[in-house]
């Protein structure tokens, strides 16, 4: 049995044999490649990308394009794909995930799927670990595709570029195929929609997830930057798929409404009267304002018109004031207890602390019991690493380890995980564990070892769990007087130019396991000089010192693949102490006994197979339990991530269409047909057929002609006597028809008061484009934060014998029917009351009275207890300083304005 077998199983080296003849075919065809002149291959490259969009199969071009890629990368940066990488990149087309080893050189390997893939015109995606990286990989290998024909774009925090082509053209240079630093000259400063205009984009998996959210969050086509979601290669994949996926990406706003507005509106609300001003039904829970008490509320306000001047979230809390005034009472709905508001559930009579209405409802409900009123942070966009890449419509990844991690990469994100072998032979001794009594024995051992190699000029790289732990060993080598560097993962530029040189004659290095990570670590340090190669690699090349085991196996492997690249020669081990928190936490009781009873000297280490083994079997505990959180956290979130599409579809529908006349009538349809059902269907208990009640519903969305009214009452009456089908469809069919009439109107209303300019759009269609927009934002927003509640409230309640998941989804599903109604309803009342407005201005659809100042959010990246804060940007992705003009539009500086 060969290696491979031995170590990755039949089917994975029957798989990789069948991709034999295939790997032949492109290395025949680059021989023939390596005989056309730099302008053939280009024109080449650009006929394979017509024909591909002409609607050719990617898979019958695989080995030509593979072999132009080769060719190309062996002119631009004289490296050949080795036979493995071919296979790489054929798994990663495949939308597979790949395994190879540290140093094998995946960045060459994915250029040869991102260029096939790239033919297809739709933009493909390479997700880097952090921005250091999307900009270093860019420029590296923005030289193949540059030479092929293909545009490149790099995402970053606060900029975006492309690849320059014209300093490309001009300066053949080699430095910067070696040198870490990053030549920004090949920057082309872009806005960040080009970038993503790109064939071929780099960027962080944090980056294009916000930019996916802000884009649903966009009040314009042109605002949006990204064009969709097609083919996606993931470097590093298991840090991104799976240890980052356990906290989603969040954009939040602290609620920026004041709480003065809840109180002025609940004593607002104290000069109205019922049936003149405003309409309550009882029944559906309602409250609706007529243009009567629209007008008194202008008037008390001193505006023009609230619609516009307030937006429709003012109207709405308006309402909802009214709602605590006459629908909620005391002690029946709600109680106050210790300065607070709690809502009874009205099924079961119990108290839910905790949870809050939506919609104002319940501040305005604080605002009526003179309690403090509370502010909420908003959670405005959200979704999961998982949610977000499985939306790609071909997901592919690369690492260095994910063997283990196979069962999470196939049940979450439906990817095989095939393991390829090295491209040499792979020597690194991996030794065994050194066990301590504690961790003082363990630390002074560790810089002993450290010492020794040192005096032999053996580099040392030194893996720690934390940045604190690094301090302590760095205090201990200091000490000793021993020189070395520390990095901590913070400075990613800087810290790759360090970790570069770990590989230097007598470098020591200690990093936390994130640091520096896929820079390659060459011996004999960076650039690259065959002598001092060699006389590290006699020295027995860079040694791998772990301080502790982490939680997961899979990073005990990242830390050890730092050594050994491409056959060098190489050595790891780790050090553990009794006291260590994988020890103290999951180690058994049974190994504690046998350190005790052997007796030893703090610095005498064991190597036990016994607790060896038992390492990995705590580990394995650990992973298998992380791996239950982030597929409990991935179960509640595919059910928000159902309403998410459907949401962000229909949102998108709406900023596309130049039509919105169709839609908006619908609603109305609908929303009438549901108001003359719920009234008059009730016929089993004819106490509840309600005449008056329809007619004024119906009166607070429009206004009634005398004649219509007795027309509609005259109907009524003949469903009261008969309740047929027939008759109420006569009824429904009259009042839309009255709707419709109503609506044409308020067209040409507002047409003869706004001059028409020929190529700009309708300005009704703007106007309702403005409504239904901030309508869905507003309720989408709001409907984050219930579900929010709902799940930490099914946490903390327990439901008895009942799966909170099935609870979750049951009251989830409710949840979102209401929601659905909630925006028809609130763009239906708005609609008819726009037209009152004395004058409306172009600039209307600009000011976005509503939505806009929800964005006055800054982005948070939530992890249990830690926030991180992304800066604030403007819509071409620059930085915004404090004192430079606000990205909201106000005209006032910055710090006055949105920052946070
Ligand atoms: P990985 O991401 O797999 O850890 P890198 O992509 O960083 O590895 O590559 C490691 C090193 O190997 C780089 O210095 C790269 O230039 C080199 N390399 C990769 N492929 C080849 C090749 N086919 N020929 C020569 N050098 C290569
Ligand atoms: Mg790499």
């Amino acid at each position: 049995m060969g290696i491979l077998s031995k170590l990755f199983g039949d089917a994975n080296k029957s798989f990789l044999n069948s991709l034999k003849p295939q790997i032949e075919a492109i290395n025949n065809l680059a021989k023939d490649y390596h005989k056309l002149s730099d302008l053939e291959l280009k024109k080449k490259s650009l006929e394979l990308k017509k024909k591909v969009q002409k609607g050719l199969q990617l898979n019958d071009i695989l080995e030509e394009a593979f072999a132009l890629v080769k060719e190309a990368a062996s002119r631009t940066l004289k490296q050949r794909h080795f036979d493995v990488q071919l296979m790489g990149g054929i798994i990663l087309h495949q939308g597979q995930i790949v395994e190879m080893k540290t140093g094998e050189g995946k960045t060459l390997t994915s250029t040869l799927a991102v260029y096939l893939n790239a033919l297809e015109g739709k933009g493909v995606h390479i997700i880097t670990v952090n921005d250091y990286l999307a900009k270093r990989d860019a420029l590296w290998m923005g030289e193949i595709y540059n030479f092929l024909g293909l545009t490149i774009g790099i995402i970053q925090h606060n900029a975006s570029f492309l690849y320059d082509i014209e300093k490309d053209a001009k300066e053949k240079d080699k430095i910067r195929d070696e040198d870490l630093l990053i030549i920004e000259d090949y920057l082309k400063p872009v806005e960040r929609k080009e970038a993503y205009q790109a064939d071929i984009t780099y960027g962080t998996n944090n980056e294009f997830g916000f930019d996916y959210l802000r884009d649903n969050m966009a009040q314009d086509l042109e605002k949006q930057v990204q064009r969709g979601l097609h083919y996606v290669i993931v470097d590093e994949v298991d840090s991104v798929l799976i240890d980052e996926a356990r906290t989603p990406l969040i954009i939040s706003a602290p609620a920026e409404e004041s709480t003065d507005q809840y109180q002025q509106f609940s004593q607002l609300v104290n000069t109205l009267t019922e049936n003149e001003d405003y309409n309550i039904d009882e029944k559906m829970k309602a409250c609706t304002l007529t243009e009567e008490g629209i007008k008194k509320i202008e008037k008390a306000l001193k505006i023009d018109n609230i619609y516009e001047q307030r937006g429709i979230i003012t109207v709405h809390h308006i309402e909802s004031a009214l709602k605590a005034k006459t629908l909620f009472v005391k002690d029946r709905d709600y109680v106050v207890q210790d300065n607070e508001v709690i809502i009874i559930d009205e099924f079961t009579g119990r108290m839910m602390p905790g949870r809050r209405y939506s919609e104002g409802l319940h501040q305005a409900l604080e605002a009526k019991e003179g309690v403090e009123i509370q502010r909420e942070s908003m959670t405005l966009a959200t979704i999961t690493f998982q949610n977000f890449f499985r939306m790609y419509t071909k997901l592919a990844g690369m690492t260095g380890t994910a063997a283990t991690e196979a069962e999470e990469m196939a049940k979450i994100y439906n990817l095989d995980v095939t393991v390829l072998p090295t491209n040499k032979p792979f020597i690194r001794n991996d030794m065994k564990d050194r066990i301590y009594k504690n961790e003082r024995g363990k630390l002074k051992s560790i810089v002993k070892e450290i010492k020794k190699k040192y005096k032999k000029g053996q580099p040392v790289l030194v893996g720690t769990i934390s940045i604190e732990k690094n301090e302590l060993l760095g205090n201990y080598l200091k000490k000793e007087g021993l020189p070395f560097n520390l990095l901590n993962a913070k400075f990613h530029e800087k810290e790759a130019e360090i970790i570069s040189q770990a590989g230097r004659k007598g470098a020591i290095t200690i990093a936390t396991n994130m640091a520096g990570r896929g820079v390659d670590i060459t011996l004999g340090g960076n650039p690259f000089q065959k002598k001092k190669y060699e006389e590290v690699k006699a020295l027995g090349g860079l040694h791998v010192l772990g301080t502790e085991r982490h939680e997961s196996r899979r990073i005990d492997n990242q830390l050890r693949g730092r050594s050994g690249r491409q056959g060098d020669s190489g050595s790891s081990q780790f050090y553990i102490s009794m006291e260590d928190d994988l020890m103290r936490i999951f180690g058994s009781e049974r190994m504690k006994n046998i350190m005790d009873k052997l007796g030893l000297e703090e610095e005498t280490a064991i190597e036990n197979k016994m607790i060896s083994n038992s390492i990995e079997a705590a580990q394995k505990k650990v992973e298998g339990h992380n791996f239950d959180i982030r597929k409990h956290l991935v179960e509640y979130d595919d059910i928000i991530n159902k309403h998410r599409h459907v949401i962000y579809n229909s949102r998108q529908k709406f900023l596309k269409t130049k039509e919105t006349t169709p839609f908006i009538l619908e609603y109305i349809n609908k929303e009438i047909e549901e108001i003359i059902s719920f009234h008059t269907l009730a016929q089993k208990n004819i106490g509840d057929f309600d005449s008056q009640e329809i007619i004024e519903t119906i009166k607070s969305i429009f206004t009634l002609k005398r004649e219509e009214e007795k027309k509609i009452k005259k109907l009524l009456e003949k469903i009261k006597q008969s309740n047929s089908h027939q008759k109420r469809t006569t009824l429904i069919e009259y009042i839309q028809k009255i709707a419709q009439e109503k609506y044409q109107e308020l067209n040409s209303h507002i047409n003869s008061q706004i001059e028409i300019i020929e190529h700009l759009e309708n300005p009704l269609n703007l106007i309702e484009k403005g409504i239904v927009l901030r309508g869905i934002d507003t309720l989408w927003v709001e409907h984050l934060t219930i579900m929010d509640k709902l799940r930490t409230g099914i946490g903390l309640q327990g439901y008895g014998q009942k799966d909170p998941l099935v609870e979750y989804k049951r009251e989830a599903f409710d949840l979102f029917n209401n929601l659905i109604i909630s925006i028809r309803k609130q763009i239906v009342y708005a609609i008819y009351k726009v037209g009152l407005a004395p004058k409306i201005t172009r600039t209307n659809k600009e000011k976005g009275s509503g939505f806009q100042s929800l964005k006055k959010g800054v982005e948070n990246r939530e992890e249990s207890d830690k926030v991180i804060t992304a800066k604030a940007r403007d819509a071409v992705g620059k930085k915004i300083g404090r004192n430079d003009p606000c990205h909201c539009g106000s005209g006032k500086k910055y710090k006055k304005c949105c920052q946070p």
